[in-house]
């Protein structure tokens, strides 16, 4: 399918240049000059990754940045910065809260589309979410994204989802919470261990009909978590 870019800079020239090399190479772009449309747009259209300038006028990229690694449905969206040289402690910042890499300018288009592939790359579902997964009263479609107990959908947000249906197309494999991180979130900056505890949690109160005595998500104390082999749920 085809990949959606935003890119949000103001030097028109540039917005040019990266746009027609970008749809050379088989992506859809779309533009922002200005922060304040940039985040607009990130909501009317949400891209696959967002090039983004750090000097501009409205909201700067850093602003931009933390707006959307707050935003749920965000902040998992690549975000590949663009910096001047001078721009270096702007950079560091925009890396901390959850930039993915950056490219210095003045740069080569080639560097960026490199930059722009490495990271939809990385951002990719660690496993090809197409198994529906049934253990119990419990199943996990991945083709509808749905998850039911005894019959009864459940709603669960996408990391949720991908947490839960990785586990569970792993059954009786112990995972440890970097583990977790590192199959589920990617390249997400913004988790920490514990953020797994607190994703585990909701998942236990939405499909167990006991969260404290869990039948499909168990806690391997001093390791982490596994989901439930077939028939150990009853
Ligand atoms: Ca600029």
């Amino acid at each position: 399918m085809q990949k959606k870019v935003l890119i949000v800079e103001d030097e028109t020239d540039l917005v040019k240049l990266l746009k027609y090399n970008l749809e050379k190479e088989g992506f859809k772009v779309s533009y922002a000059t200005d922060g304040t449309v940039a985040l607009a747009e990130v909501r009317r259209d949400p891209p696959d990754l967002v090039i983004l300038d750090l000097m501009l006028p409205g909201l700067d990229g850093l602003e931009i940045c933390r707006q959307l690694r707050r935003n749920d449905r965000f902040a998992r969206t690549p975000i590949l910065m663009l910096s001047a040289r001078s721009e270096e402690a702007d950079r560091v910042v925009g890396l901390e809260i959850g930039a993915d890499d950056y490219v210095t300018k003045p740069f080569s288009t080639r560097e960026v589309i490199a930059r722009v592939r490495a990271l939809l790359r990385r951002n990719e579902p660690a496993v090809p979410q197409r198994f529906k997964v049934q253990r119990g009263d419990l199943v996990i479609d991945p083709t509808a994204h749905s998850v039911s107990v005894s019959g009864r959908g459940v709603e669960l947000s996408a990391l949720e989802f991908r947490l839960l249906h990785y586990m569970a197309s792993h059954p009786g494999m112990v995972f440890s919470r970097d583990q977790l991180l590192d199959s589920v979130w990617g390249n997400d900056r913004t988790v920490t261990p514990r953020s797994v505890d607190v994703y585990i949690r909701r998942i236990r109160e939405k499909i167990e009909s006991k969260p404290q005595q869990p039948a499909y998500v168990q806690t391997i104390h001093g390791v982490g978590y596994r989901f439930a082999t077939n028939g150990e749920e009853s």
